[in-house]
């Protein structure tokens, strides 16, 4: 059975390690078919690709597309892209846009609570001026000695109604699907269990989606619970929406789990690289 892992990150988003990097965790660790899936950034997947070749690792060009849906922060992976699509290119480097200020607000507020200097301390963990997230102030904090890890600062900052949490706009679900699909690339909906929707919501969302031309949803995932798998692959079965699977690697002794160590899907789903040619 293949090993696929379609979701993870290098240091052009919030990961730790450079694209080529990845590739070679990913290889050593069992996987046959590698995407990487940076946030709102395709600027790595040149050299992935490169790396993948020489290590002839199965190579899928991705992204992660943050989206703002009924309020709620909603991430849509877009997979088999073509990374130099003009729309896409331009779509995302608009939904980059905004973060620098977001971070210095971010900062601001920190300052308040006690964190100084954390715009400057987390630009220090930034392999991506366009890209700073709150995955590196996660990090400032943890070197400042203020939590243990990144888990323990996303209990106590950074998320809403904690310091340093600011609200941001990002694209639209129609702009994300129809980015990736004019690339090429099929939608993903990722981490669905991560979501604080009511059912009607998610029912409305899953609809949504389906309509704007998305096709696949993330049901074996580093943030599902095994119970989670199954609940997303009845969702999966119930919608006729491909399954995908992905790590979500951001970094050694940072992730829960590891490339190409999740379980392999649920029975009776149909793989979201059913019709690729591997
Ligand atoms: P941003 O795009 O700046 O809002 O940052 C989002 C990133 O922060 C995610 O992609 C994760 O890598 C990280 N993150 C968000 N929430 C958590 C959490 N509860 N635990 C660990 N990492 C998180
Ligand atoms: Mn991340
Ligand atoms: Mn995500
Ligand atoms: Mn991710």
């Amino acid at each position: 059975m293949l090993n696929v892992d379609l979701h993870c990150h290098s240091n052009v988003s919030d990961g730790i390690l450079p694209p080529a990097a990845v590739a070679a965790r990913a290889k050593a660790n069992g996987v046959d078919v590698w995407a990487l899936t940076d946030h709102d950034e395709i600027s790595g997947v040149a050299a992935a690709r490169a790396a993948a070749g020489a290590l002839d690792l199965g190579f899928v060009p991705g992204v992660e597309i943050s989206v703002t849906w009924a309020g709620q922060t909603v991430h849509i992976v877009g997979l088999q892209i073509d990374e130099t699509n003009p729309a896409l290119v331009q779509g995302l480097a608009a939904t980059r846009n905004g973060r620098e200020g977001r971070a210095r607000e971010m900062a601001g507020q920190l300052a308040a609570a006690g964190i100084p200097d954390a715009f400057e301390g987390a630009l220090r963990h930034v392999g991506n001026a366009d890209l700073m997230s709150r995955t590196h102030f996660a990090r400032y904090i943890v070197e400042l000695g203020r939590c243990v890890d990144t888990k323990e600062v996303f209990r106590n900052y950074l998320i809403e109604g904690k310091p340093g949490y600011v609200p941001h706009r990002w694209a639209s679900l129609e702009q994300a699907v129809a980015w990736i699909g004019g690339a090429g690339g099929v939608a993903v909906i990722a981490h669905p269990g991560r979501y604080r929707y009511s059912d009607m919501e998610f029912g409305v969302l899953f609809d949504q989606f389906k309509q704007m031309g998305g096709k696949a949803i993330e049901v074996t995932t580093g943030s599902h619970t095994p119970d989670q798998y199954e609940e997303y692959a009845r969702v999966a079965r119930r919608y006729d929406f491909l399954a995908s699977i992905g790590s979500d690697f951001h970094g050694p002794g940072e992730s829960r789990v590891d490339l190409g160590c999740l379980p392999p899907l649920p029975a009776g789903l149909t793989p979201v690289w059913h019709d690729w040619a591997l």
